[in-house]
């Protein structure tokens, strides 16, 4: 079937476009946003910044007792990573683990993230895991943040994770301990847990981080408010999640960042607000929504095995570029480029004959039109002519996160609303005691909102949040991958006997996060419950092992860097690597060191490994 028969054709986009002009544009606009400290930039929420992250608006802090324990194991992250191997581990029949989460609550970023107008920006039906194991369907293409929150709960109920949970807490220390063959976990609770395994499941959106610009202190000092978008003050602007931030109609509110964050906001905040002024650095791509109930029929008539099948198909159309031959499923903002593509190269003489170099210049074409397309449409919703301009996305599809919000474009023809473009400052400039500086101009504000993202490319060390992980003989993790990952199958090392690890290292990545996170969640749980029938200490892979999984990943790595290299700074590039002596650590993808062959290839070599039995490249002593 192609994608039209299956009623979700190609699009129409612009022809009269000038690309090599639209390609200098694009290189310019890079070139005025790059920063020499690339993602050093950012301050990291410690020290003094610490209340950023620390605090936890949704639990209060109940003092408990010290917990001072031996357990077989230990889960950092109560989030999909973590839940997903947690439900893994349970279903291999291991039955004492314990999540260690600092929320009070499962979840991860849908326990943290409840800002006004949260919900899924990938289509729920292939985003939110085990759907047909908890026989659940979202309520609408794109789910609400609330749902999702309580089914990331159902799953710790359904396998019984909350039990043994330790919430509320954040780890501070992972030691080694080679004297009784487990991890020390120290924590800010004050705990001694001594744990078989680790896993460390903290997810990518785990840590926020906020813009390195001055005045901070200075704003709070003289009464200002403050506080990032993960952990929103409900005390401060009333309302909820959907809306009725009634404390704000006397305040005037500054927001920094529009990204995906942003663009949810600032249709809440432009209703509610006094008066909203949006600092933008650089402007996201915002497509139409078109979200839309879940039809019961559909539902009904599902088969088994569909969700996985709709996440590959979702996988093949955004990932692998396009996938002739099979219905576009998802049909929406994130597949139209692959569809576009895939309709230009059916309509060559010879589609099989078509070289990557051929498909890679259609596909390039086709993304210069879909952004043209874009960018009209901004025109289109958009009273204020200089505001439009400034709205506009210069740069490649799929450069930056792609957004989607029927409300998002139209809210800056609002008399109370102000778009404060900070491109040319390369960001906003200085907080005062009363505001904001950009572009040499002073904005008085009550409160500052950082929708300014999380650490996701940055250190290993900051993103972990995790003081020390060492080893044996005291070998620090940070200083182990600090050129670069060393793993067997990205999820474990050598020297760091039974500790695992999930997310973005080096294995094959699906273009759905979960996904990852459950095909992680399943081989860590075979190989820990494998130690544990084999009456196994200690697990971990062989130097051999490790060194020809490195080779793999180096030999069949498909080099995006001059795509990324060409994308304005973002989180995707590593904020586009820095420039010059104090740069940052070089262009970084945030997809870590991926098996080239991709998502599903490597599941295929991890069911093959699981499948001989032999546990091959890894050493088990009793
Ligand atoms: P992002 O990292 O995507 O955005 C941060 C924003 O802050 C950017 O607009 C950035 O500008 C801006 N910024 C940073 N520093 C400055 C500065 N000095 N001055 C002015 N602006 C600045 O964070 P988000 O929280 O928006 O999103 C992070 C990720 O979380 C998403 O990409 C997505 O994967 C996930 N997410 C998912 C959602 C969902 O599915 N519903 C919703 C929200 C987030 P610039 O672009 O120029 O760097």
């Amino acid at each position: 079937m192609t994608t039209v028969e299956n009623g979700c054709g190609p699009t129409e986009t612009p022809t009269d476009i000038d690309i090599d002009a639209l390609r200098d544009k694009y290189r310019a606009e890079r070139e005025k946003r790059l920063r020499k400290e690339g993602s050093k930039q950012y301050i990291e929420t410690t020290g003094q910044y610490a209340g950023f992250a620390e605090a936890d608006p949704h639990t209060p802090f109940v003092e408990r007792d010290v917990i001072d324990t031996d357990i077989d194991v230990a889960v950092l992250g109560g989030g999909f990573a973590g839940l997903l191997c947690g439900a893994y581990l349970k279903k291999a029949g291991v039955e004492d683990v314990h999540i260690i989460e600092q929320g009070g609550d499962f979840g991860g970023v849908w326990y943290w993230n409840r800002y006004p107008g949260i919900q899924c920006d990938n289509e729920s039906y292939c985003y939110v895991p085990l759907l047909e194991e908890l026989d659940f369907i979202p309520s609408k293409k794109f789910a609400d943040g609330a749902e999702i929150y309580q089914h990331c709960r159902n799953i710790g109920k359904h396998f019984g994770l909350y039990d043994g949970a330790i919430f509320s807490t954040q780890v501070r220390d992972l030691k080694w301990d080679d004297s009784i063959n487990r991890w020390r976990i120290s924590t800010n609770r004050g705990d001694d847990i001594r744990a078989r395994f680790v896993v460390l499941a903290s997810g990518s959106f785990n840590r926020p981080k906020l813009p390195g610009i001055p005045g901070i202190k200075e704003f709070v000092d003289a009464g200002g408010h403050i506080f990032h978008s993960s952990r929103w003050d409900y005390d401060y602007t009333g309302g909820d999640a959907s809306g009725g931030l009634e404390k704000l109609a006397d305040k005037k509110v500054a927001l920094i960042g529009t990204g995906a964050t942003g663009v949810q906001l600032v249709p809440f905040l432009g209703r509610d607000s006094q008066h909203l002024y949006v600092f933008q650095r650089t402007p996201s791509t915002v497509d139409e929504r078109n979200n839309s109930p879940t039809d019961p029929e559909w539902a009904k008539n599902l088969q088994p095995g569909w969700q996985k099948e709709r996440q590959r198909n979702f996988h093949s159309w955004t990932f692998e570029g396009m996938a002739l031959g099979q219905p576009d499923l998802v049909c929406d903002f994130w597949t139209e480029l692959g569809r576009n593509t895939a309709a230009r190269v059916l309509a060559l003489p010879d589609p099989a004959s078509m070289t990557p170099e051929q498909f890679m210049g259609i596909r390039e074409e086709e993304d210069y039109k879909l952004m043209e397309r874009l960018r009209r449409r901004i025109e289109a919703l958009v009273d204020d002519p200089d505001t439009a301009e400034s709205l506009k996305p210069y740069y490649r599809f799929l450069c930056k996160r792609p957004c989607s919000n029927d409300d998002y474009l139209q809210t800056f023809n609002r008399p109370n609303v102000t778009l404060v473009d900070v491109s040319e400052t390369k960001g906003v400039e200085r907080i005062t005691d009363k505001g904001l500086v950009a572009n040499g101009q002073e904005f008085e504000v009550d409160c500052i909102i950082f929708a300014s993202g999380f650490e996701i490319t940055t250190e290993i060390s900051r993103r972990y949040a995790i003081d020390t992980v060492e080893g044996r003989d005291g070998v620090s993790l940070y200083d182990n991958w600090a050129h670069g990952y060393r793993t067997l199958h990205g999820m474990t090392s050598r020297g760091f006997p039974n500790q695992f690890f999930t997310g973005f290292t080096q294995v094959g990545i699906s273009a759905n996060i979960s996904a990852n996170y459950e095909l992680q969640g399943e081989h860590i749980a075979y190989i820990i419950a494998e130690a544990l029938d084999r009456g196994a200490t200690t697990v971990e892979p062989t130097e051999e092992a490790q060194a020809a999984w490195g080779a793999t990943i180096r030999e069949t790595a498909v080099d995006t860097s001059a795509f990324d290299a060409e994308c304005t700074p973002g989180y995707y590039n590593n904020e586009g690597g820095g420039q010059g002596e104090d740069a940052g650590e070089g262009i970084r993808s945030h997809l870590g060191e991926p098996y080239g062959p991709g998502f599903y290839a490597f599941g295929e070599l991890l069911r093959e490994w699981r499948d001989k039995g032999d546990l091959d490249g890894l050493v088990l002593r009793t």
